[in-house]
């Protein structure tokens, strides 16, 4: 495991489709000494942190002084996959694009820029207590650990049903990259009428209708639905700020409960250690 913290070799551009707006977005990638992934919007700075993390109905959106990023967990997830601990991200608009509804594009493209490695350490954080939240049904939960290791649990009318996954080798899941955020068709019209969702469609969600998957060319896996959730997670996991090390367990959980396990984590200091 690299201990060292961790910035992209060089800067580069990447353009696509806010889900919500429909507008275009582009995202410029500046190499980052100071510690952190942290969001450019308007010359605002906002660190891609639990605690500026403002809403999280949607997907999850951060704030500072009144200017907000949304979606940023999927490119979280891909920061964390690349082993990047500190990077600027310039955006010229108010949500992250949602590309192909996975992380595939904005890992390729950190992979293609490289890695440089600082000499400082100081990227993992062990969870040393138990932590639990939970609402309702959903629940997550983190137990010490020396590697991460994430056990998620979703449950969805058929022909989704009950989908299981355990991910011990965190570190190395092309499967849980590229798997598409979902939606129920019924669900469209809802999120529409709000005035969101302009820009998803089949090339960017998976779309489950009455019992079947409407995009033509079907599911990347069997399982990409718990994948997703398992990618979604891992994304906002990283906004603890650190590669963290526990035993995750999750029913059904969202970006409101996995913001709210970090805050419980942090509420206490004998929880967790940071090295
Ligand atoms: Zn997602």
């Amino acid at each position: 495991m690299n201990k060292r913290q961790t910035t992209i070799n060089r800067i580069f551009k990447l353009s696509g489709i806010g889900l919500h707006t429909g507008r275009e977005v582009t995202l410029e990638f500046i190499p980052r000494r100071e510690f952190g992934i942290a969001f450019v919007y308007q010359g605002q700075l906002i660190p891609a942190r639990y605690d500026m993390v403002a809403d999280t109905r949607l997907s999850t959106q951060i704030a500072a002084d009144g200017k907000s990023v949304s979606t940023i967990e999927h490119l979280m997830a891909a920061f964390y996959y690349s082993g990047i601990t500190n990077c600027l991200v310039y955006i010229d608009g108010p949500e992250v694009p949602i590309m192909d509804g996975s992380a595939w594009e904005f890992y390729h493209e950190i992979w293609r820029a490289g890695v440089y490695e600082f000499p400082e350490t100081g990227v993992y954080l062990k969870v040393l207590r138990p932590v639990e939240v939970s609402h309702n049904d959903a629940w997550v939960r983190v137990k010490p650990l020396n590697t991460l290791d994430i056990t998620m649990t979703i449950e969805f009318r058929p022909p989704v049903g009950k989908q299981r996954k355990r991910l011990m080798d965190v570190e190395n899941a092309v499967s849980i990259i590229n798997s598409r955020t979902f939606v129920l068709h019924e669900e469209i019209e809802a999120i529409r009428k709000a005035g969101l969702a302009k820009g998803g469609s089949l090339d960017n969600a998976v779309v489950i209708g009455g019992e079947e998957i409407l995009n033509p060319n079907g599911l990347r896996y069997k399982k990409e639905l718990v994948n997703h959730k398992i990618l979604d997670l891992i994304g906002d996991l990283f906004t603890c700020g650190y590669r963290m090390l526990g035993k995750v367990e999750a029913n059904k959980t969202g970006h409101y409960l996995n913001n709210r396990l970090l805050r419980e984590i942090f509420a206490d200091p004998d929880n967790y250690a940071i090295y």
